[in-house]
């Protein structure tokens, strides 16, 4: 057995995730920097501790959907909004944030409720 077969059985089983980004289109999520699901965060004034270490600690971590926050580090180094299933790898939608919408004004761009057009809601085995 080779090196080239070596290399080659390590990528049996490994799996391509395409991240749909708003402003470059599909991209291997290599590119991206994981950011983490998306929660609302709550009152600083109005909140206990006990709401603020769930907000900063407790995550979901579903076996199915999530949304999720991404980073294309190696890209337009802009965030994303992801809804992908975790089990998957399937994306049905990305966006930008909300903030950077408002921020922007720039509504066009996000790719709504649907990607499955562009490749980008497909993973590849
Ligand atoms: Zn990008």
């Amino acid at each position: 057995m080779g090196s080239r077969d070596k290399y080659d059985s390590r990528l049996k089983g490994a799996v391509v995730i395409l991240l749909p980004c708003p402003y470059c289109g599909p991209r291997n999520a290599s590119e991206f920097r994981y950011v983490g699901e998306v929660s609302e965060r709550p009152d600083p004034n109005a909140t206990g501790a006990g709401e603020w270490r769930t907000y900063l600690y407790v995550r979901d971590n579903p076996a199915g959907w999530t949304t999720e926050t991404w980073f294309h580090s190696a890209g337009c180094r802009q965030h994303l909004v992801v809804e992908r299933h975790t089990v998957t790898n399937e994306v049905r939608a990305s966006r930008l944030p909300a903030a950077q919408l408002l921020r922007d004004g720039q509504e066009e761009r996000a790719t709504g409720g649907s990607v499955a057009n562009d490749g980008g809601g497909r993973s590849i085995k």
